[in-house]
């Protein structure tokens, strides 16, 4: 069993709905859900102008190796509309599901980096990953520190009206 930290997002269609949709999928195939953080909404990230997403990160226990746990979250993205064949890279999408962290398991193979290499660089995963796990440490850094670092106002708490 592995305490396991997962990145949710998702920028189309009914955003809050998906993540709801995505927790209720991992909780029944990949793991109990121990921790969830707020949903924040964030300017998207990278060189492709698209809406704001909708993301998350949340603490799972699983019994899943690391190939296995993608391969659910792959199935879980897919059930959801998304077609990797035919999408633009670091495009919109109805669901991102991303392995932050897999218990102390250091993973660096074709298609699968963990810990996630673009966390500390991320203030979309730093923030929601800093509410529920402030003290866990990234390359000798604690999570609060890291968030410090950068710069996080494009991250908002999400308040539906
Ligand atoms: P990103 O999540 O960085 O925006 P994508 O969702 O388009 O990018 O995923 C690109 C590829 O990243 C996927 O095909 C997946 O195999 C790979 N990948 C590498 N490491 C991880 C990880 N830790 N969690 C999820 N996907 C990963
Ligand atoms: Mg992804």
């Amino acid at each position: 069993m592995a305490e396991v930290y997962l990145g949710l997002g998702s920028n189309v269609g009914n955003r809050i709905a998906q993540l709801a949709h995505a927790r209720d999928a991992i909780s029944k195939t990949a793991g109990k859900i121990q921790a969830a953080s707020s949903i924040y909404d964030t300017a998207p990230w990278g060189p492709i102008p698209q809406d704001n997403y909708l993301n998350q990160v949340i603490l799972i226990s699983s019994e899943l190796a690391p190939r296995d746990l993608l391969a659910a979250l792959h199935e879980i993205e897919r059930a959801a509309g998304r077609d990797r064949a035919n999408e633009v890279r670091y495009g919109p999408r109805t669901l991102d599901l991303d392995i932050l962290i897999h218990g102390d398991k250091a993973v660096q193979e074709e298609g699968l980096t963990i810990p996630h290499p673009r966390i500390t660089e991320r203030a979309f995963v730093l923030v929601p990953l800093a509410e529920i796990a402030p003290g866990l440490v990234l390359d000798g850094t604690p999570v609060r520190e890291l968030l410090d670092r950068i710069d996080s106002k494009s991250v908002a708490r999400y308040d539906p009206i």
